[in-house]
């Protein structure tokens, strides 16, 4: 139960998220802060968020991933897998991927 509640969480996890990536260029750590706002939200109300979410932010650092900017994407076909890297604390996550 308590799916509402959870679809509203969802939801505020995303515009912060996109927020985050909106401010990056302009105050960096507003920026963090949306993220780490959203952060919360996730932890507190213990929703699922979608892979595109999850990789959209970087855990260490709170920053946003933009590809180009914070973030370097490549992918290991030997391990299928897709690694992110933050540009800015160097923090690594990946996940597998199927072909
Ligand atoms: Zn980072």
């Amino acid at each position: 139960m308590g799916s509402l509640r959870d679809d509203i969480a969802r939801e505020r996890i995303s515009i912060l998220l996109d927020l985050a990536s909106e401010m990056w260029g302009k105050d960096q750590s507003l920026s963090r802060k949306y993220v780490k706002r959203a952060f919360d939200i996730k932890k507190k109300f213990r929703v699922r968020i979608s892979r595109e979410e999850k990789f959209s932010f970087c855990r260490k650092c709170l920053s946003p991933l933009i590809p180009g900017k914070t973030v370097s994407i490549a992918f290991d076909r030997r391990n299928k897998r897709v690694v992110y890297s933050c540009k800015i604390c160097n923090n690594q996550s990946a996940f597998k991927y199927k072909d």
